[in-house]
Order: C-alpha cells, then structure tokens, then sequence
C-alpha cells in the first residue's frame, strides 16, 4: 500500500513510463490523462491502491459511463482512455447515427447539449430548434468541439466537472471506440468489455436506419459480439430488446434499461416492466435490466431514514437477471446519503450486481477494499 504523496509520484511515474514503453499511440496526449488517473485515485477518500489492485475484486461490476464523464467531457476518445487506465470492468458507449449512416458515440439524438453545433452550423436545426446528429454527415459532426454537457441557457448540469475551455474534444465513431479499448487490451492484457447503447431506435427505424443492425456489426467486426463475449448490448425499448434476440439473432448479453414513463425514451411501459410478468418477459430475451437509481430503494422506507430495496428487485433476482443499475454520481448522490452509504447499499441490501458510474475512482477504491 502507499501511504505517502513521494511512494504516490513514484508509483504514477513507474506506471506512465511502463505505458509510455509499450504504448506506440499519441504518447504525448496520453501521459497527463494517464498522471491524472494515477493522483485522482491517490487523493481520493481511500489510500491509493495500486492499479492492478484496485482491478482484482470483481464481485461488483463497475461500468464506466460515458467513459470517465465526471472528469473529462462524455464519450469522447480522451474520456474512454482515461476510463480504460482506471480499469473498469466495462466502458460505455450511447449510439446514434450520422446521416451517411455511421454509428457515432453520443448520448443524445441532439447535438447542442454537449458541442457547438449552433455556433458551426446555426441553420441546420429542424423546426423543433434542434440539431440533430442525424442531420449530419460524419466529416460535418467532425467539425465540432465537444464540450461539457450544458443545460438550454448555457449553463454546465455538473459545474464542479471538466471546466477547460481550449482542448478540442472530437465526436468519435463507435468503431473508433471500440478499436481504442481492443488495441489498449491487447497491449496491456486486459480485458475491459464494452457496453454499447442503441439510442432511440424508433427514431432511427422512421430515418430509414437500423441502428441495432449497426451496432451488432461493430460489435462483431471488433470480437465483442459473442454469446461469452466481454459485452452488453442494451437498450431502453423492449421491442428492439426482442428484435435484436429473435429478429436478428443476436447472440451476445442483453440488457433491458428500465426509465420512467415520464421520460419518453421509448412506447415501453416500464411500470408493466418492473412487474413479476415483465420481468419473466425480459429474462426470455435478455439476460439484465438497467434500473434507474431511484428504482433500487423503497421510498417509503428511504422517507423514514431506512433503507430497503424496493419490492420489484425480488422478480427480477427470481428471474437470475443481471442487475446493473444507472448512475452514482459524486456529485449527484440520492438525498442523504454518502457515497459509500450508497455503493454499499447497492451491495448488500439490493443485491445488485453492479453500477453505472460517471466517477469511476471512488467506486473503485471502494470495490479494492469492501469486504
Ligand atoms: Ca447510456
């Protein structure tokens, strides 16, 4: 263990120039994201763990989501390498589609909330005012910075996040990704799995455009896309969850995302989905759920300062479904609770296999340590 800011320096130089040895890509881009990797977990609430330690204990699934998004802007290359050096067990990827018919990572179908699409291209919006990726071609969407994800007047939604203003953060391809995390596997031996999103497929299937069909491709061209494969696809509408099983014979794990109907994310009626029937209707064809946070703990008890899992979680464990829910956030805990208080919760009252985080470091550190 290292217990001292020297042994902490020493260590995070060991580990870039070990990297730097075997690493033959953007040296120079990667050795501050890489120094950074190794102080944040150092300055975190725990002593600093060694990274192969901090990736030995795997009973809790940790999933970088949107990459490392609660350091650098989301989805974006530099956020996954970061993500990659934290060592999850998996990296995120949300999908949408270019208009020549790309598969790009992006968490939204819009493009406004996280670049600068109106300053670039302030014409191009549809009648709704909204930019929307599929509008674009790829070497357009190239054009754009990235930057932390805004609310409509402008204001950052986490304003303790990334605050830098100069780096020109790129949209990158799912390709990209998923080419960025093989060739770091393979020169580490790692094995850090994937976990793409088919973002609103409805919408793509009424653009002429089978988004499932992509992701699949990339997922297979990339070796992720087999029964025991490190993946996940997921995805918020039950229909497509059973059309990539039966339709289109996808043989990889599956993960139904359970919302709130109030979200509009897709015609499925997640209060039927989180039911002893729809949860036995989504164990036939996937093999998890992805719960919203707020879905995991019973109110009512949580109202009076206990702390239970909500009553649903029982069909879903009857069911042997993969429990990962969606998203500890630093900065965005539930109301009185710590962080740990949470993580541990997750654990041990829900029983969930494991979690959606935007700050990978305090999970891990607590995963290297929990009993
Ligand atoms: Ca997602």
């Amino acid at each position: 263990m290292i217990t001292t800011w020297s042994e902490a320096i020493m260590q995070c130089k060991e580990v870039v120039s070990t990297y730097s040895m075997k690493s033959k890509i953007s040296r120079r881009g990667l050795l501050p994201v890489l120094l950074f990797a190794c102080l944040s977990a150092f300055i975190s609430s725990r002593p600093f763990a060694a990274i192969n330690e901090i990736n030995t204990p795997k009973s809790f699934t940790v999933i970088a989501h949107r990459g490392a998004s609660g350091y650098l802007p989301e989805h974006t290359l530099e956020a996954a390498t970061l993500a990659f050096s934290l060592r999850p067990d998996f990296i995120e990827q949300d999908v949408v589609i270019t208009k020549d018919d790309i598969p790009v990572v992006l968490h939204d179908i819009h493009l406004e909330t996280v670049t600068d699409v109106e300053e670039v291209f302030p014409t191009r919006h549809r009648t709704d005012g909204r930019y929307y990726a599929r509008d674009f071609t790829l070497a357009e969407l190239r054009t754009l910075r990235v930057h932390e994800r805004t609310n409509s007047d402008g204001t950052p939604v986490f304003k303790d996040r990334y605050q830098g203003q100069h780096a020109n953060f790129k949209i990158a391809t799912l390709a990209e990704h998923f080419e960025l995390i093989s060739e770091l596997n393979r020169q580490f031996g790692t094995s850090v799995g994937v976990y793409p999103e088919v973002k609103s497929p409805a919408f793509h299937s009424k653009e002429g455009v089978d988004a499932s069909k992509s992701v699949i491709y990339a997922l297979n061209t990339y070796g992720f896309g087999e029964k025991n494969s490190n993946s996940y696809i997921q995805c918020f509408d039950f229909k497509e969850v059973k059309r990539i099983r039966e339709t289109l014979g996808y043989e990889g794990k599956i993960v139904m995302l359970i919302g709130e109907n109030s979200w509009g994310e897709s015609d499925t009626n997640y209060d039927w989905i989180r039911t002893e029937d729809g949860m036995r209707e989504v164990a036939t064809y996937a093999d998890g759920i992805g719960p919203w946070l707020g879905h995991i703990f019973n109110s009512e008890a949580m109202a009076q300062g206990k702390i239970e899992a909500a009553a649903w979680l029982d069909f879903a464990h009857s069911h042997k479904l993969t429990i990962h829910p969606y998203t500890y956030r630093e900065d965005a805990l539930p109301k009185g609770m710590t962080g740990e208080q949470v993580l541990e919760a997750l654990d041990n009252v829900a029983d969930v296999d494991g979690v959606f985080t935007d700050h990978l470091v305090p999970v891990l550190s607590w995963r290297a340590y929990k009993p």
